[in-house]
């Protein structure tokens, strides 16, 4: 059994604006270890395409055992135009759907912020998007993307049979629930949990367990219970109704996709995916930005490091137990984009256009 080593931090910067992004969150955590005296041990590795140039895998052995043995996995983003067509179990997606399933990840937690000095940059109108903060927990490593039957067979009539399986027991909706109704208890105390009870028994399954769940253990939070399909619809219309949306994988990939583009912005977005804790409390944990490697502008610095900076900051809140440092480094996000600093993908009239490294030290001065 490898043991966690606290305050060991791996960085996987992997391909595109990954390598970018994550050179600044690098600079992020250097500056905590002088100022603060903090004393994170920081490793970095490959994974992702750049793993497959060199090792010709997405993922070594040796890597993923580096990451079992840290308290905190910084990715970057993985995946470009480069690795399309290799077989699907080399792809650097691979790398990422390991790291989730063999650190047993099964809580992403991924928060829907209108920051208000952006709310021009959603679709929607702002009234509908001022002062959103929603925080959507998708469970990660059950439910269809992982049940057994899967595949694709020939079936008598000469056609083919596509076949996926839809499962969960109890302890799985149950662990996740859990992160839910906790996190709801330090955020507006509102847990919205959305399935499908309608059509599918493991719908229905999940809402019973949540609601037993609630009954026994976290009646001071408010619960109700969405479909998801009415979820989506919700979304749009008053986003602002929800704090926080519990719903299992397949839905949880849709909703939080759908939740993140309410903000108009995929760099400011970071995300977490937590695993259990064990009998010492140590759990282990992976954070990245919400958004892809972005072939289209990699090498040009002008990618937006804030997403992974912002990921970082949820690493100090829900790996690190350090919520006052926390506040700091999202504060000093704030701050800059208050100053008018903004990278190409958020620049408005009137703003200052900055690059990713620039965008970084201004993170960083306003730490000081
Ligand atoms: P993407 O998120 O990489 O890019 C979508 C658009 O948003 C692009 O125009 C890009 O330039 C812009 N963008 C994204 N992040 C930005 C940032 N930080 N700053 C400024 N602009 C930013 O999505 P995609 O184009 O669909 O995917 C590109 C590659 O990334 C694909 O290979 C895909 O498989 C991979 N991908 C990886 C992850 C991950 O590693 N978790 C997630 C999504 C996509």
């Amino acid at each position: 059994m490898i043991k966690v080593k606290k305050r060991k931090i791996l960085l996987l910067p992997g391909d595109g604006i990954g390598p970018e992004v994550i050179q600044e969150v690098k600079k992020v955590i250097q500056w905590f270890n002088s100022n603060k005296s903090l004393d994170f041990e920081i490793d970095q590795d490959l994974a992702g395409g750049c793993s497959f140039d060199k090792h010709g895998a997405p993922i070594t052995d040796e890597v993923f055992y580096k990451a079992l043995e840290c308290e905190v996995v910084m990715l970057g983003a993985v995946g470009g135009p480069k690795w399309d067509n290799l077989d699907f179990s080399k792809k650097p997606e691979r790398a990422l759907l390991k790291l989730r399933k063999e650190l047993k990840l099964f809580a992403n937690l991924r928060p829907a912020i209108c920051f208000e000095q952006l709310v021009d940059a959603s679709t929607l109108k702002p009234e509908i998007v001022s002062g959103l903060d929603i925080m959507i927990v998708r469970e990660l490593t059950g439910g269809i993307y992982f049940g057994e039957p899967r595949g694709i067979k020939p079936i008598e009539n000469g056609e083919r049979k596509g076949v996926n399986t839809h499962t969960y027991t109890t302890s799985e909706i149950v662990r996740v629930a859990k992160v839910a109704f906790d996190l709801a208890k330090k955020r507006s105390n509102k847990v919205t949990s959305c399935e499908k009870s309608n059509v599918m028994e493991a719908g229905q399954l999940w809402r019973e367990e949540v609601q037993e769940l609630h009954d026994k253990e976290y009646k001071e939070v408010e619960l109700s219970h969405m479909l998801a399909d009415n979820c989506a619809m919700q979304l749009l219309k008053n986003p602002k109704q929800f704090d926080v949306i519990v719903t299992d994988n397949l839905f949880g990939d849709m909703l939080s996709d759908q939740a993140s583009m309410l903000t108009g912005s995929l760099g400011l977005l970071p995300s977490a995916s937590l695993g259990a804790k064990n009998k010492d409390g140590e759990m282990r944990a992976m954070y990245e930005p919400i958004h892809g490697s972005a072939p289209d502008i990699a090498g040009q610095g002008v990618a937006n490091p804030i997403a992974s900076i912002l990921s970082f900051a949820m690493a100090l809140r829900y790996s690190l137990d350090l919520d006052n440092e926390a506040d700091t480094l999202e504060k000093a996000v704030q701050d800059v984009l208050n100053d008018g600093l903004r990278t190409k993908d958020i620049i408005s009239e009137g703003m200052k256009e900055v690059s990713t490294s620039v965008m970084g030290d201004a993170i960083i001065s306003k730490l000081q």
